[in-house]
């Protein structure tokens, strides 16, 4: 079976030496050696002055909502996964679509102003499958109308842009290191802030408002991750330019072997030096991609669609239409991608696609 990712297992050696220092240090949480160990390398690897390593990526949004946003209108992308969403439903937010950009596939900048009233306190974009949002544009929309910018930033792990890592852009920043992510440690995830003051507040959010054990700052919940996922982060960041070269290969495959004068891919925002997240291909027609993937189906072979449906379309919010993200939304499949699928199987995935696109 393929499927349209195959989590990354490091040797199990080198997760279980990581485990023996578990044993000896005896402690499994609250911030042990092993994940102040990781957040250092991983400081180091993304060329970062700071990161906090949390339990997923959708906690740390709704903990970067209720410290910045405060009940108000948000602006946001009807095209990301539903975490992006929910986390703004949780946190009793109200979200306000704005369409996307029908080849870089995010938020459309130039939409933006239109949707700004007086209760907008927020803008949640999502740089999707890695593909930066326009953040020069938003920056200067959140200048001039005191806003504060949050990136879902979950597939960006690695991603630079203009030279600077992504997660420097925007208010907050947040990853997530989910087991189906380029980077994982199983859960997982991080926040990113160049504030110091909302480094602190968001710092002491994830540990339940703590101030030592007896005291609090302020209201908290629990984002902490546990020496075991720590270790699996451990495990991995070795590897990681093994596994960006394997997908490198994958993607430069489907490139070349794709007919891609009749499928649309994802557009990469000049300045972006991407991770090779995922593979999107837009096909002409719902139909189309249905007939695809029935036929994938029949050879054990199972993309996803990703995403769908289109976030204004989820039965608890409400808004106008969105027509440019739901038409995305019916046609985008993301193909299998991974460092460990061979070009045998690939090249099956290709054939059937251009059979049905021809
Ligand atoms: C994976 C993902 C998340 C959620 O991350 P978790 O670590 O699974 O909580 C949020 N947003 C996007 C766009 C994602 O793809």
């Amino acid at each position: 079976m393929i499927n349209v990712t195959k989590t990354f297992f490091p040797p199990i050696e080198v997760y279980q030496k990581l485990l023996e220092r578990i044993w000896q240090n005896q402690w499994l949480t609250n911030r042990g050696e092993l994940l102040l160990e990781l957040e250092e390398k991983i400081k180091k690897y993304l060329n970062l002055d700071n990161i906090l390593i949390t339990n997923n990526g959708t906690i740390p949004l709704q903990i970067a909502l209720k410290l910045l946003a405060n009940g108000g209108e948000i602006i946001t992308t009807p095209f990301s996964y539903v975490a992006t969403t929910s986390s703004i439903m949780w946190e009793n937010c109200t979200p306000i679509f704005v369409d996307i950009h029908p080849e870089y596939l995010t938020i459309d900048e130039t939409k933006i102003e239109a949707a700004i009233t007086d209760k907008t306190s927020a803008i949640l974009a999502t740089h999707v499958f890695g593909n930066p949002c326009h953040v020069e544009a938003i920056y200067a929309l959140a200048q001039k109308y005191n806003l504060k910018v949050i990136y879902d930033a979950a597939h960006c792990f690695g991603v630079t842009y203009n030279g600077k890592s992504i997660f420097e852009y925007g208010d907050v920043s947040t990853c997530s290191f989910h087991a189906t992510k380029v980077f994982h440690t199983g859960e997982g995830g991080a926040v990113f802030t160049n504030d110091k003051e909302l480094q602190h507040k968001i710092f002491y959010s994830h540990n339940f408002g703590h101030n030592g054990p007896l005291d609090f700052h302020g209201l908290g919940i629990n984002a902490k991750i546990s020496e075991l996922q720590a270790a699996m982060g451990l495990s991995v960041l070795p590897f990681m330019e093994e596994i960006l070269n394997g997908r490198e290969k994958t993607v430069g495959f489907y490139n070349e072997n794709l007919n891609l004068d009749k499928i649309q891919t994802l557009k990469l925002r000049e300045g972006t030096n991407w991770n090779f997240s995922y593979y999107p291909i837009v096909l002409e027609s719902e139909n189309a991609l249905l007939e695809v993937m029935d036929k994938l189906k029949e050879k054990d072979i199972f993309p996803r669609r990703y995403f769908y449906p289109s976030l204004n379309k989820l039965n608890y919010v409400a808004g106008p239409k969105m027509p440019i993200s739901e038409s995305i939304a019916s046609r985008i499949l993301c193909l299998p991608l991974s460092a460990e699928y061979k070009e045998e199987d690939l090249n099956i995935i290709t054939n059937i696609i251009n059979n049905v696109v021809c």
